[in-house]
């Protein structure tokens, strides 16, 4: 029943923005669904939902007077469902349609919230070019009161079009905040207001007057990596700390292949004398350990020298795909201490 009110409400829409979309030539924007929330409707956090297509998702966001809009679905998965190997795949795509569609201003990306702070970095460092890559999900199914997913697709693809975001890489659109990719955090299991960029704040507001900018600083046109010829990201695992934690974890993680390790520490970037001692046995067999902080916000300072490199006011998980990222270029402690800095 709720699905065919949506429905119906929806076919209006479309006839509406069909004759609205004839009358003016804009910019034209792809929208790549990999599924999540925002592509879901029916008791979803009960666990018992069916996943929309994007397609359909487009025509109900009311985006006639924004741009015109192609979908693909890329993949159609909760974000649990993404890790290294699709963020190869998604990365790859993303460089290929900007390559093949001069004419696409820029490329809104739906995604699971869980992880998308994941992959939007893994994007940002890895996407060519000067147009941008917005990220967008919800925390709401599409049939729920108040569902947040529309308004989040429409100032996504409002974001993308706009000439100031031109340059400034990945980004993550929700509640009507963007967000450095670099900077984006999931702060709160269920509320809409989840994402936040601790001390640094979002890069702009985007509402249906516009997108207000902070600062007019973009440029940005070539990726820190190129993952070209990268067949598999090297394996690096997170480790959390905790009072009493002992060495189990590190040593299990070393013993299965990993060949870094982010600590998830305590404060600033501390650890047990237990996982202390595990991560210089790490250490010593050339495993890089970062370390990072498991209380949300603040910084580990990278560092000079010694074992261990601090991720700075990278979170642990972001720390981890810069890691990985890192290790595919070098596993020498000095040079990957040197990225850890330049991504500050
Ligand atoms: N479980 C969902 C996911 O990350 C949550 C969401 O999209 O908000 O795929």
């Amino acid at each position: 029943m709720h699905i065919h009110h949506v429905r119906t409400a929806l076919l209006s829409v479309l006839v509406a923005t069909s004759a609205a979309a004839a009358q003016t030539a804009k910019p034209l924007v792809m929208v790549v669904g990999t599924g999540g929330t925002i592509g879901s409707a029916g008791d979803y956090w009960g666990g018992n939902s069916t996943y929309i297509p994007i397609a359909e998702l487009v025509r109900t966001a009311g985006i006639d007077s924004v741009a015109t809009v192609e979908s693909e679905q890329f993949l159609n998965v909760p974000s649990s469902a993404i890790g290294p190997v699709q963020w190869l795949e998604l990365s790859r795509h993303i460089s290929d349609v900007f390559r093949s569609r001069p004419r696409v201003r820029g490329i809104v990306v739906t995604h699971g919230t869980d992880t998308m702070e994941e992959t939007a970095y893994f994007l940002d460092l890895t996407v060519a070019g000067e147009r941008p890559v917005v990220v967008t999900g919800s925390m709401r199914p599409s049939n729920m009161v108040g569902a947040d997913g529309p308004a989040n697709l429409t100032n996504a693809i409002r974001a993308a079009v706009d000439t100031a975001a031109r340059g400034r890489g990945t980004m993550v659109l929700m509640d009507d905040r963007l967000y450095s990719a670099r900077d984006v955090t999931k702060t709160n299991s269920t509320r809409v207001e989840t994402f936040q960029a601790p001390e640094r704040g979002p890069i702009a507001i985007v509402d249906p007057e516009g997108a207000f900018y902070r600062s007019r600083s973009a440029g940005r046109s070539i990726p820190q990596f190129d993952i070209r010829g990268v067949k598999d990201l090297p394996r690096v695992d997170i480790i959390y700390s905790y009072a009493g934690a002992d060495s189990v974890a590190i040593d299990a993680v070393v013993a299965a292949g990993a060949k870094g390790i982010v600590i998830a520490g305590v404060g600033r970037g501390g650890m047990t004398s237990s996982q202390s001692d595990a991560a210089r046995r790490a250490a010593d067999k050339g495993v890089i350990v970062v370390t990072s902080t498991r209380t949300g916000s603040g910084r580990v300072p990278v560092g000079t020298k010694g074992d261990s490199i601090g991720s700075g006011d990278l979170n642990p998980q972001k720390a981890r795909v810069l890691l990985a990222l890192a290790l595919t270029r070098t596993s020498n402690p000095a040079e990957i201490r040197k990225i850890f800095n330049e991504n500050q």
